[in-house]
């Protein structure tokens, strides 16, 4: 064991691809002594060699930090091959369930037995360079020079392209959860990791049996819980909104549930939101507003900025006479530790336009939201 040392792997499959390529990349993340930092997108290319109706395969690139060398880690990846099933056999175009290969070491330019370190195939195939610039675009080939996405660039690429991301934390990876949930139990390696090491620190152990998946799962709670950030307003509205000349008359949701969790302690906070405006000519479908609400709630927030970008949102997308927001709060934080305030509840307003302005407006709105 030394300093660690960044190393790229190649993982391919045409049998059963959808799963083998994400499980091999679970596999290797489980692997003592390897930490997988980033998974490029997956990459389907045409079968080469091969018989003319041989299955595509799928590539997909990780790039990871060890500390073993590289034999050792050479045996990690032929480990996960043997796990996941693969029948070597002396034909390089036969079918096989994984194929997993260590293509760069550091700046290792040659290994022991002479052999050439990056894999000539770095340099000569596409479906061997395309997913390494995907993972490490700023990675130099440490004989060639350029880095791994010149070499992409440069290279001949015969059909190899991007089809789906197998994870979502990578910025080269662009975030697309449909296609991910349907094939990958692989999600947001580095949180899941950081998680793995919360649990540590708390004194758990994270490979007992009712937490060995738990930091997946908390890396997928945690992502939709601020899936807000990823998500717009404009997204969500998209085209619910109606001209409604001449409508006037107040309109108004209550008793919207809201989930949320504070900046602060990263608690939930949760209650139920009042939200009413007077149009001007615009409306928009009420399955909407709560929508747009949990875009904002599904951030890291207080619950006085949320009040207020809810108002403002719909003040923007409906330019109304007037936009009034109640939310009524209950927080973990207060409930669960410090004050231990069990049922105080905080209630936040944000009003707008008439609803600021005119006192008869007001309370007409503070009226009806009253139990
Ligand atoms: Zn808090």
């Amino acid at each position: 064991m030394s300093e660690p040392t960044s190393a790229i792997i190649l993982i391919g499959s045409n049998i059963e691809k959808e799963h083998n390529i994400p499980e091999a990349v679970r596999l290797l993340r489980r692997a003592p002594g390897v930490t997988v930092d980033r998974v490029s997108r997956i990459f389907e290319s045409p079968s080469v060699g091969g018989p003319p109706d041989a299955p595509d395969f799928f590539n997909a690139a990780v790039l990871v930090r060890t500390g073993l060398d590289i034999d050792e880690l050479r045996a990690v990846a032929h480990a996960v091959e043997d796990e996941l099933g693969r029948v070597r056999t002396a034909d390089p175009n036969a079918p096989r369930t994984a194929d997993v290969d260590v293509v760069y070491y550091g700046e290792m330019a040659e290994d022991r037995e002479g052999k050439p370190i990056p894999d000539p195939g770095a340099l000569e195939a596409a479906h061997v360079a395309l997913p390494i610039a995907d993972v490490a675009p700023e990675w130099i080939h440490p004989v060639d020079g350029r880095t791994t996405l010149e070499i992409a660039e440069q290279i001949d690429n015969d059909g190899v392209r991007p089809i789906m991301a197998i994870h979502l934390s990578s910025p080269y990876s662009p975030r697309s959860p449909d296609d991910f949930d349907d094939v990958s139990d692989v999600y947001a390696p580095r949180l899941e990791a950081l998680i793995r090491q919360q649990l540590i620190e708390l004194g758990e152990d994270p490979d007992r049996e009712g937490l060995d998946r738990t930091p997946l799962r908390v890396a997928k709670a945690l992502d939709y819980l601020t899936s807000g950030y990823s998500t717009s307003v404009e997204e969500v509205v998209n085209d619910a909104i109606f001209d409604a000349e001449g409508a006037e008359e107040m309109v108004l949701l209550r008793d919207i549930e809201f989930y949320s969790m504070c900046e602060h302690h990263m608690l939930p906070f949760f209650g139920t939101a009042a939200i009413a405006y007077l149009p001007k000519g615009k409306i928009i479908g009420l399955s909407k507003i709560a929508r747009v609400l949990d875009v904002f709630a599904r951030r890291l927030q207080v619950q006085e900025r949320l009040t207020n970008q809810i108002a403002g949102a719909l003040e923007d997308i409906l330019d109304p006479h007037g936009v009034a927001v109640v939310l009524e709060g209950r927080h973990l934080c207060m409930m669960m530790r410090g004050v231990q305030k069990q049922e105080s509840a905080m209630i936040t307003s944000a009003m707008r336009g008439t609803f600021k302005d005119n006192p008869r407006t007001r309370s007409e709105f503070l009226e009806l939201i009253r139990d």
